[in-house]
């Protein structure tokens, strides 16, 4: 066989291992392993443990991710900060403290090293904070940048490569914001196993990256529920309404609802969406008058399953009995 031949063969080689089809390939078959693994254990859980908490006791978890803004309309990012130099992120925070909710905002390094000193306060004293990683925030890219591109997918970087991102990210948030920072949750939901064991040698307590709450027990890390779909989208779509019907007739105790604060703000017009606002002020006041759910944020959140976690182990350390096969705590048996 003619050289040239040769090495075009093993070029072909070469781009179907590093190329997009490989690199995507690849991702479908995590995204398919991970939800199969998250149903799987929500199954065997329920049929072996029944109910994580008590029977009067349902939570709302209010998911932030505030990020570099992006124009939805075209699925472009921008790298600058109009949603929170317009106010509508102000006026989030703002709404949440008169509401007396606590929520949990995971930020990029660049939004923690933008935001005002009044907003850190805010969200420093009474939400809880979470690191969120967009490698394409870290790596060098020019902007405006497609969104779906494949440079952002956290899990397709090599080790070495995702434990410097995640390190300098945490490092860089806690630097402004003096700090320790314990939940972590990448952009898209890009995880593997690889990500989960450099969160927990990072030091951090949980990630928020699938669905369902569960603790890894090998990891000594936690999944706080990552939530479906995005709240705004939901209520800029159908009102509040549908929504609050639904988490009515819901039996899930813990109900995860992430939202982007950037759909506040319309980039087309140039101007905040107020009346998305106050659906969501509609939504959390209806559901509050509703009785049956609490707001919580998901540091607290934790703090109250190991807690629980203590308390069913007499105040020792979680012991063998209380976890599945599958690593995941026994939380169910707690009562
Ligand atoms: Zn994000």
């Amino acid at each position: 066989m003619p050289l040239h031949n040769i090495i075009k063969g093993e070029r072909f080689f070469k781009y179907a291992r590093e190329g997009f089809l490989y690199k995507a390939l690849h991702e479908i078959t995590h995204q398919v392993k991970s939800r199969v693994y998250a149903f799987l254990s929500k199954y065997i859980r329920s049929l072996l443990y029944g109910e994580v908490l008590r029977e009067d006791e349902r939570f709302i978890v209010l998911i932030f991710d505030v990020e570099e803004d992006l124009d939805f309309y075209s699925e472009l990012y921008y790298n600058s900060f109009k949603y929170i130099d317009s106010g509508a992120f102000n006026d989030l925070i703002s709404l949440l403290d008169d509401l007396d909710i606590c929520a949990t905002f995971y930020i990029t390094p660049q939004v923690a090293e933008h935001l005002n000193d009044m907003i850190k306060e805010s969200l420093l004293n009474t939400h809880s904070l979470g690191v969120h990683l967009h490698p394409h925030n870290v790596v060098r890219v020019n902007y405006p940048f497609y969104s779906r591109s494949i440079i952002d997918h956290l899990s397709l970087y090599k080790y070495d490569e995702k434990l410097t991102m995640m390190q300098r990210a945490k490092s860089r948030i806690e630097r402004v914001l003096d700090r320790k920072i314990f939940l972590f949750r990448s952009g898209r939901l890009c995880c593997d196993d690889e990500i989960e064991k450099i969160a927990s040698i990072l030091g951090y307590k949980a990630i928020s990256n699938h669905r369902y709450t569960y603790y890894i027990k090998p990891l000594k890390i936690w999944n706080l529920d990552a939530g479906k779909h995005d709240l705004f989208v939901l209520l800029l779509k159908h009102g509040y309404k549908p929504l609050v019907k639904c988490i009515t007739k819901s039996t899930e105790k813990i109900i995860a609802l992430p939202g982007h604060p950037m759909r506040l703000y319309n980039y087309q017009r140039g101007k905040i969406i107020s009346h998305l606002l106050s659906t969501f002020s509609s939504f959390i006041k209806t559901m509050i008058k509703e009785g049956n759910v609490h707001f919580i944020d998901q540091y607290r959140l934790l703090l109250l399953l190991e807690r629980r976690l203590k308390m069913n182990t007499l105040g020792c350390e979680p012991g063998h009995n209380d976890f599945n096969d599958y690593g995941l705590l026994k939380y169910n048996s707690i009562k």
